[in-house]
């Protein structure tokens, strides 16, 4: 074994104050963290100007230090034909896991920020015929290579509003995964205005998970989320009504999906609690998508958002430190990758195990660019079209690859959201990398919490992410 090393790319990060204050390193290309005590701090400060480490030269103490730090491969091999280079992705090798129907590309509410133009993405509103989901269900199962779990996820617009093609997707895919001998997973998300108790009866018989769209209190609700006509066009009673009904038929609370114009983000706290308060399991909180440049942010709204974050991250160390879990989401989501150290070598599934079907049966690259021709990746005719995935996946990171390369979040982040980027830059015309500059300092924050639990490895809060992380 080599005795010379030299320094990957790490970061160290300043945490908490006072008597919590502490120094972590952040090992950038296997997202591997550190507390460094004194001692470790001194061995880093007498060794980390070095170009490179010999570990014959280090005193005992010092070298045990850096062998951990080898170990995590913070220090790596000298020679640079010996590090590990990353590994291409090839989407073709990666069998489908999550297929998105967009069941009903039609919606009964407007909401003020919808990217999916009312429900349709473009183009007239329309229902997926129940043979098309039959179709693409089986489609998943088929595709799911040696998976053992896949996810069905029923969506739209409004995916109730197309309950024949919702039965005939969950029936489908539940037959062919049992054929397969696979786990199925199906989930839904609605806007929760379409209950009835038949239909809960039918959820919670097959299992599946639900996710209402709820954006606060109702002055904030009302304001985003209406009906499409009518004259009293507010929304959060019936989700409420919804909400009640759905608790008396179904086994286990939904979970809440948040989002949030700019204006609103001064008001985060604010919302998270009065909507855990409503009886969700969790809640994810989403800035909203510049689907406009009217919703791109002002520096201070940017600001504001970070700050609503950051107070929720307080709330759920303050929640850890008495061994509770504070179901806040994208935290949740975040320390869970951490806690197993996963490390993005993309930034999200989409066209690698994640495709979105239309109502026609065409594949899109995810549900949030189903009706970008330019994302179209095949069809349940011709299958799926991993060229141009290749194509897509290739277009989407050229802009920003070489600042995602010397940037210290890669391996958590890889690039950010494919849609996001999409918006801001081909729509909007905005610079790449928009976003980074929170994307940064919220994962800063993620790490920072991770740390704070590390200090007690017994937390309970661990045994629930390491649930979360296995799926
Ligand atoms: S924060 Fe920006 S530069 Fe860094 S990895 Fe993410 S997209 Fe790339
Ligand atoms: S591109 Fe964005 S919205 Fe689509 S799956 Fe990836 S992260 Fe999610």
């Amino acid at each position: 074994m080599t005795a010379t090393y030299a320094w990957s790319d790490h970061r160290i990060f300043e945490a908490g104050t006072g008597p919590d204050a502490r120094v972590l390193l952040f090992g950038t290309d296997h997202a591997s963290l550190f507390a460094l005590d004194g001692s470790a701090r001194d061995v880093l400060a007498r060794w980390r100007g070095r170009e490179s480490v010999d570990l014959r030269d280090a005193s005992s103490p010092d070298r045990e230090v850096l062998e951990a730090l080898r170990d995590a491969l913070v220090l790596v091999p000298a020679s640079p034909q010996r590090r590990p280079a990353p590994a291409p992705i090839d989407p073709a090798e990666i069998p489908l896991a999550t297929l998105v129907l967009e069941v009903a590309q039609a919606c009964n509410l407007r909401c003020a920020y919808c990217y999916a133009g009312g429900g349709s993405y473009g183009g007239e509103s329309r229902l997926m015929h129940p043979e098309v989901a039959r179709r693409a269900a089986r489609r998943l199962v088929e595709s799911s290579g040696d998976r053992q779990l896949v996810t069905l996820v029923l969506f739209g617009g409004e995916p109730l509003l197309n309950v024949p093609a919702l039965r005939a997707a969950v029936l489908e895919a539940e037959a062919a995964a049992s054929e397969a001998g696979k786990q199925l997973v199906v989930s839904l998300t609605t806007n929760g205005t379409r209950f009835t108790p038949t239909l809960l009866d039918f959820l919670r018989e097959h299992r599946v998970g639900i996710t209402v769209s709820i954006d606060g209190p109702p002055e904030i609700h009302d304001a985003n989320r209406r009906y499409a006509g009518g004259r009293d066009r507010r929304t959060y009673a019936d989700v409420v009504k919804g909400l009640a009904l759905l608790r008396t038929h179904m086994p286990k609370p939904p979970a809440a999906r948040v989002t949030l114009t700019p204006a609103q983000w001064s008001r985060i706290p604010e919302v998270f609690r009065h909507v855990l308060d409503l009886g969700f399991l969790e809640v994810g909180i989403a800035p909203v998508s510049p689907v406009t440049a009217a919703l791109l942010p002002t520096t201070e709204q940017d600001a504001a958002l970070f700050t609503g974050f950051a107070l929720l991250a307080a709330q759920f160390r303050q929640a850890a430190a008495a061994g509770r879990v504070l179901p806040f989401s994208n935290l949740l989501d975040l320390l869970a990758r951490l806690h197993v150290g996963s490390v993005k070598s993309s930034p999200c599934g989409a066209g690698l195990g994640y495709l979105a079907a239309d109502a026609e049966g065409r594949f899109f690259l995810c549900h949030r660019l189903a009706g970008e021709d330019e994302f179209q990746v095949g069809n349940l005719d011709a299958g799926i079209d991993h060229a141009k995935i290749r194509v897509c996946l290739a277009n989407q990171a050229a802009s920003r690859a070489q600042a995602c390369r010397a940037c210290w979040a890669r391996s958590l982040c890889a690039g950010g959201c494919h849609y996001e980027n999409h918006l801001r830059e081909a729509r909007l015309g905005q610079p790449p990398g928009g976003s980074c500059d929170f994307i940064r300092r919220w994962l800063e924050v993620g790490i920072c919490v991770f740390a704070d639990l590390c200090r007690d490895p017994g937390n309970p809060v661990f045994a629930f992410l390491g649930r979360r992380a296995d799926g």
